[in-house]
């Protein structure tokens, strides 16, 4: 519910840190259609987002008796912070 209420906020202006907040709805299929178009559009052109996204989707499947719906907050929070970390070295790095 708190993403959707982001994603209506996010349209005009899509940062990295926006996309990322809204993987979880995303991948719920939780997003406004625009939201969602929005969002794929954001993909087409950032890498890092698309391997955001990836990641994401593997560790959630890594936890399997768990549902990304199921996941507390604080878990989902957890990863969230752990991915942007790690795009932030990647993008250091390269
Ligand atoms: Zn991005």
């Amino acid at each position: 519910m708190a993403a959707r209420k982001m994603a209506t906020k996010v349209l005009n202006n899509k940062t990295c840190k926006q996309i990322t907040d809204l993987v979880y709805a995303y991948l719920n299929d939780r997003l406004k259609p625009a939201v969602k178009r929005d969002f794929q559009q954001h993909l087409r052109i950032c890498p890092d987002c698309v391997s955001f996204l990836n990641t994401y989707k593997k560790t959630v499947g890594m936890t399997r008796s768990l549902r990304a719906e199921d996941m507390p907050s604080k878990v989902r929070e957890n990863i969230l912070d752990f991915l942007r970390r790690r795009i932030r070295k990647t993008r250091a790095s390269a």
